[in-house]
């Protein structure tokens, strides 16, 4: 054991139980609850991801661990300050609800804050820096709650955000994660696939989110790693949006029986925002999506896309394969 690393741990476990105890229990916590409460965090979840409130005050935190005598330079390495001209150490994080992120092993490791209420000025989401204990393309949210779920549905479904993580665990969905507002990242593959084989994305259903699954197909293109499905869901909703306005069951519907392929998803992506009725768009549709199939390996699934291309489109199938044939000509 590293005694510096084993005092950050300390560290970070002293101030989430600290911030959580704002949250729960105190007047100062009241508008950071009502809040929460409103984005149905019941007093289960709040326990469960240790969920609290970092006020609106900058020393805070800070005075804790000076009435303490924690050492200062522990205190300046730890991410949880900010330091001033003078030397002196700020609390980094005020007026935000205060989610731990966990490493494998169930200690904090970090925190991201949410604001109260977004404004211009002000990111959403303000994340601890990098530290010794937190890599963030190391870290998954949830992964240590998250494993034996995964083990036991065979599969991990990556969502993009942590609020998405929670009310999906609230809507029966245990075997989620979420990587920490980057993109997916190969360390991140690497300690999931100690878990499963079967990855299931779930992002946001907007554009960035549709962007981002690209992202992951992308990533695992040409990796035998994992067998990847898609689930998008409608109206540009998030995970957590959807369990609110449709509930858990049909949440855990979606993300069991609404699955595609990559290359189902990336047919639908090229189909967006394109008018089928014109013949131009359908022309221009057919050519991408062909263009998608040169890139599917297996002559089996690809005859599939194809024959879906065929009746949907009402073009001849004959024509298609000929096409495709072509296309398959000039990249080998
Ligand atoms: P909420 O429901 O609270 O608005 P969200 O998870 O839906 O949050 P998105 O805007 O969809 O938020 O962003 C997805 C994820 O990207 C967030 O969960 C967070 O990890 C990350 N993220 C978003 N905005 C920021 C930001 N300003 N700084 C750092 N990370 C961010
Ligand atoms: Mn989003
Ligand atoms: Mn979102
Ligand atoms: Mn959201």
């Amino acid at each position: 054991v590293d005694p510096k690393r084993e005092k950050l741990f300390a560290l970070y476990s002293d101030a989430t139980v600290l911030y959580h105890h704002i949250l729960v229990n105190t007047d100062t916590g009241e508008a950071a609850l009502a809040y929460a409460t409103q984005r149905n965090l019941n007093t289960t979840l709040l326990d469960t991801f240790q969920i609290g409130f970092a006020p609106q005050q900058r020393d805070l935190l800070i005075t804790f661990f000076k009435e303490k005598q924690t050492d200062f330079q522990l205190l300046r390495q730890s991410g949880l300050f900010i330091e001033n001209d003078d030397g002196t150490l700020r609390d980094r994080f005020v007026g935000r609800l205060m989610f731990p992120i966990r490493d494998e092993q169930g200690r904090v490791i970090a925190f991201s804050g949410r604001i109260l209420q977004v404004a211009e000025n002000q990111p959403k989401y303000l994340n601890s820096p990098e530290t010794d204990l937190f890599n963030k393309r190391d870290v998954l949210f949830n992964f240590d709650l998250a494993k034996s779920e995964i083990r036991k549905a065979k599969r991990v479904i990556l969502f993009e955000g942590f609020m998405d993580v929670i009310a999906a665990f609230q809507a029966g969905v245990k075997n989620g994660v979420a990587s920490m507002g980057t993109s997916l990242t190969n360390e991140q593959l690497y300690h999931l696939r100690r878990a499963t084989d079967q990855l299931v994305v779930c992002y946001d259903g907007d554009a960035p989110g549709m962007k981002a699954t690209n992202r992951v197909i992308e990533l695992l293109k040409d990796d035998q790693r994992f067998n990847l499905s898609i689930v998008t869901l409608p109206e540009q909703l998030d995970p957590d949006e959807y369990v609110k306005k449709y509930g858990s069951e049909q949440f855990q519907n979606e993300v069991t029986n609404s699955l595609e392929t990559a290359p189902a998803f990336r047919l639908h992506f090229l189909k967006q925002n394109r008018n089928l009725d014109n013949e131009q768009d359908k022309i221009a549709y057919i050519n991408d999506a062909l263009q998608e199939l040169v890139l599917v390996p297996s002559a089996v699934e690809r005859d599939v896309y194809l024959n879906q291309l065929s009746e949907e489109l009402h073009v001849s199938y004959t024509a298609l394969v000929q096409q495709l044939q072509q296309l398959l000509k000039k990249t080998t």
